[in-house]
């Protein structure tokens, strides 16, 4: 029986699990097979305060969780498969292993959307990829296409001049939504082009990714583009599928709260991208991570008050 498991062990499940741990709760984090959340498949980390020459994602994540496990964390690399929320304590599995625990936080992130276009799965790992800093090194010298106009795919797009004999960015749009000091230094890299108005409608080649398919989102005309790789950077989608039923969700599948901390369930807190549409940062998602421990170690005073009177759990949070 734990007294807190966080789910996820990205910036928001890892800051969680430094207060919960600083405060004694010693709690139990599933963070998934592919630990560390999103900043492991980035490189440089320039925004993130405290670190004015950048720091590399995955050497900062690696920093979260020595500190998490510093004070105690107890940190498990396994995915989790199912939770009950309905009734108390609540119920964790990974595999066929079920945890109990008295609160919750559910820190899971979002992952990266794909164009769910003919060709994609099948070229997946084969020319078609949406990690830059994992993949962009087999394509030295090739020309890589970079589909999307946000600051990932600007991201995405600088990050692969390194390799790149060519990089060329799609958007379908012809203005981009990457903040200005994104968008200049993509648009000022001599390595860099731009196509407008236009959508990848395909992905194409048996073994290996020669060409897309484009379509001119104006005219409608539709033509072949030659591309050694393809690197879909159109966002991402919150990790909740483990969740319905069990915590409320809104209309584009964020798990639902209405201060950005407290669930629908008493007990069950959220942190990090899974419930932010808006902002996504590593320091948000820690902020909240934070404000997500807080709440839960209050939650536990409360529910020992309340066990110590001979109640069962608290009435509300
Ligand atoms: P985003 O800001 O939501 O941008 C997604 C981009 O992909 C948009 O340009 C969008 O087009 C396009 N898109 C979406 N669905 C598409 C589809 N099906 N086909 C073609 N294009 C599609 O996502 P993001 O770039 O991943 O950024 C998310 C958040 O993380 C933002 O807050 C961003 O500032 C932050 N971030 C910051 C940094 C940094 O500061 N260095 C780096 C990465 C991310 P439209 O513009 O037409 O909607």
């Amino acid at each position: 029986m734990e007294r807190l498991i966080i789910i996820g062990s990205g910036p928001a499940g890892l800051t969680a699990a430094i207060y919960a741990a600083r405060a004694n709760l010693a709690p139990l984090v599933f963070g998934g097979y592919q630990y560390g959340g999103q900043l492991m498949l980035t490189t440089e980390v320039e925004n993130f305060p405290g670190f004015p020459n950048g720091i590399l994602g995955p050497e900062l994540m690696e920093s979260f969780r020595a500190q998490a496990e510093l004070f105690g964390a107890k940190i498990e690399n396994v995915d989790v498969t199912k939770v009950d929320f309905t009734q108390r304590p609540f119920r964790v599995w990974a595999g066929e292993d079920v945890f109990e625990a008295d609160t919750a936080i559910v820190a899971t992130g979002a992952s990266a959307r794909w164009l769910g276009i003919p060709g994609e799965e099948h070229l997946r790992g084969r020319g078609v990829s949406t990690c830059a800093t994992c993949d962009g090194a087999f394509f030295k010298e090739k020309h890589i296409v970079v589909v999307g106009g946000g600051d990932s795919a600007m991201e995405e797009a600088l990050f692969l001049t390194r390799f790149a004999s060519q990089v060329t960015v799609i958007h379908r749009r012809e203005s981009l939504r990457a903040s200005k000091i994104m968008a200049d230094r993509a648009m000022g890299h001599p390595k860099i082009a731009f196509v407008w108005n236009t959508a990848v409608v395909a992905a194409k080649g048996e073994y290996h990714l020669h060409a897309l398919t484009l379509e001119n989102l104006v005219t409608h005309e539709i033509s072949e583009f030659a591309a050694d790789a393809l690197f879909v950077a159109i966002g991402h989608d919150p990790n909740t599928a483990i969740f319905a039923g069990q915590l409320d969700l809104d209309e584009a599948g964020y798990i639902a709260s209405p201060d950005g901390v407290h669930t629908n369930v008493p007990g069950v807190f959220v942190a990090g991208d899974v419930n932010d549409i808006r902002y996504k940062q590593a320091i948000t998602a820690a902020g909240m991570g934070c404000k997500a421990s807080l709440e839960a170690e209050r939650y536990l005073e409360e529910l020992d008050a309340e066990r110590a009177a001979g109640g069962l759990v608290p009435a509300a949070l």
